[in-house]
């Protein structure tokens, strides 16, 4: 029996039994071990990769290679591939992820099963629009060719399908071309929110990947202002910067997080104001990962842990809703560092429950604070429901299941390719 915590390191949900797979043609008596999940790396922050009292399927073991072409970029895997390990092998040969998160530790399961998204959403859409195609194992045995000819409702429940059609054994990606493992990246600071939108509406015409910090304590005339970073990879270069990735490691889980008012506001003050306008090169990990750098970085909020509250909200109302949102967080005196803000594009998502959508999405770390921050969190979902958004299944552990159903209209119709033997703690929540 193990207790593993999502990445925000919550209270320990019940245990689970693990089940480690070797190999992905072997038989896997799924339906006996029902509920099941399949665990990744864990790199979701709540409960989507959590299942208390059932059994959950650790897919580490999962992690050949099974073929890669490159010429045209075309790479399959096993699902328990981690997309570091896809960027040490293509990006030598010219070839880089068409979308990365926030961190590279993550599975090609846990990928598509979250749809995850980038700071190229304008660009490149979501990573379910990058997939050829993959197998899903059912508890019934029978191994599906999902992609957009074979089985494609299948295919669309699946990704974003936050793992509960079945498990994910391999899946093919185009992976997208580069000349070397360089960003340019280009930023510079803004003052308010009204800036940011100028800025943003004239990068995402000019920029591939755009992301913006935003001061989540500063208040009044300094409500908004943040550092804007866009970036695209970096064309030819006679010379390239040289680059060593320095790897730390928080060692312990401190007494308390040393996230509180007073760190967070010298941190963000110091921040916004040695940032400069500036075009850089950036080594990928910089730009993309470098909170990869820091192993264990998810304990400096200490043992009661910390909520990411990631929400999507709709063109139409974006910019009165996000302005209000960091109005009602900079008044509650919560927050962290971590705050950022982008504008998804207009690609429609594939999955029935992919969380990326028109609209603007803000997303920032809270320490737990018990009961203060789930008022806190009330307080902003009713900005976000009255918007017309959604919340990231990705980053929660505790939106109301009538939440859930506003954002995700298609749920009744994901329910019916649900594998009668998954489960996940989320899911029983959001749909009790
Ligand atoms: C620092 C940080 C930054 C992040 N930045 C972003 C970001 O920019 N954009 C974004 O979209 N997300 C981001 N995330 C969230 C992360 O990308 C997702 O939660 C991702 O799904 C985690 O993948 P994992 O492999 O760790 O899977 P887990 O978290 O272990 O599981 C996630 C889901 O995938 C399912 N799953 C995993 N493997 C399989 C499989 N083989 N078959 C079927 N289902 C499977 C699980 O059942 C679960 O439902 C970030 C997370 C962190 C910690």
């Amino acid at each position: 029996m193990n207790r593993w915590p999502g990445w925000g390191r919550l209270p320990a949900p019940g245990p689970a039994r693990v089940l480690r797979p070797e190999l992905r043609s072997a038989p896997i008596d799924l339906a006996g071990a029902a509920p099941v999940l399949a665990f990744g790396r864990g790199r979701s922050y709540g409960d989507v990769c959590q299942n208390s009292g059932g059994v959950l399927v650790d897919t580490s073991g999962l992690d050949r290679w099974m073929d890669f072409d490159p010429h045209s970029g075309v790479l399959r895997c096993e699902a328990g591939v981690r997309l570091r390990d896809i960027l040490q092998l293509a990006v030598p040969r010219g070839w880089f992820l068409p979308v990365t998160p926030g961190t590279r530790e993550v599975t090609v399961g846990g990928a598509i099963a979250n749809d995850v998204h980038g700071k190229n959403h304008h660009d490149a859409g979501s990573f379910g629009h990058h997939l050829r195609c993959f197998e899903l194992l059912r508890s019934s045995g029978e191994r599906m060719l999902c992609s957009p000819r074979h089985n494609p409702a299948w295919f669309a429940a699946t990704i974003g399908g936050l793992g509960l059609t079945g498990l994910l054994t391999w899946a093919e990606l185009q992976l997208a071309p580069v000349c070397n493992d360089f960003m340019l990246v280009h930023t510079r600071r803004f003052r308010s929110l009204e800036e940011f939108w100028e800025i943003n509406d004239a990068c995402m015409a000019q920029w591939p990947y755009t992301v913006a910090w935003v001061d989540c304590v500063a208040r009044g005339a300094a409500q908004g202002r943040g550092v804007y970073m866009a970036a695209r990879h970096a064309p030819p270069q006679e010379r390239l910067p040289p680059w060593r990735e320095r790897r730390r490691s928080m060692p312990l889980v401190p007494p308390l997080s040393l996230v509180n008012a007073v760190s967070l506001r010298a941190f963000n003050t110091l921040y916004w104001h040695r940032s400069r306008t500036q075009d850089e090169l950036l080594h990928y990990v910089a730009y993309f990962h470098p909170l990869d750098s820091i192993a264990h970085w998810n304990r400096i909020y200490g043992p009661r842990g910390f909520y990411q509250y990631q929400c999507v909200v709709p063109p139409p109302s974006m910019r009165e809703a996000v302005a209000e949102l960091l109005r009602r967080i900079a008044r509650s005196g919560q927050g962290s560092f971590l705050a950022v803000l982008k504008t998804f594009g207009e690609r429609p998502s594939l999955g029935m429950l992919s969380f990326p959508r028109p609209g603007a999405t803000l997303a920032l770390d809270f320490p737990n604070r018990g009961q203060a921050t789930t008022r806190l969190f009330e307080d902003l979902d009713a900005v976000v429901r009255q918007a017309g958004g959604a919340l990231y299944p990705a980053k929660d552990a505790r939106m109301p299941a009538a939440m859930f159903a506003a954002g995700y209209p298609q749920a009744q119709r994901f329910e019916g390719y649900l594998d009668p033997a998954f489960g996940s703690d989320f899911w029983r929540r959001v749909r009790a």
